[in-house]
């Protein structure tokens, strides 16, 4: 997993969704604290598969569920 500090709050973000794309790998990060509103300091990170080592270890997280979707055939 990548660190994401906030530039707002100079906290680290928290890792809050997970999504899987045919060639990337969408992470979302939102601030938890009273500072930062997530709506405003969401930060999205896209990281191309071949780059990404942490898509096992997202999968076993519990938010991965949440935004699973059926792997569909792509075409
Ligand atoms: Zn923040």
């Amino acid at each position: 997993m990548m660190s994401v500090k906030c530039g707002n709050c100079d906290s680290y973000q928290t890792v809050v969704g997970y999504r899987k794309l045919p060639e990337k790998n969408v992470y979302t990060y939102e601030c938890e604290n009273e500072i930062c509103d997530p709506n405003v300091t969401r930060t999205i990170v896209e990281v191309p598969k071949e780059f990404d080592n942490s898509t096992k270890r997202a999968e076993e997280l519990p938010y991965y569920t949440a935004e699973a979707e059926p792997d569909t055939p792509g075409e």
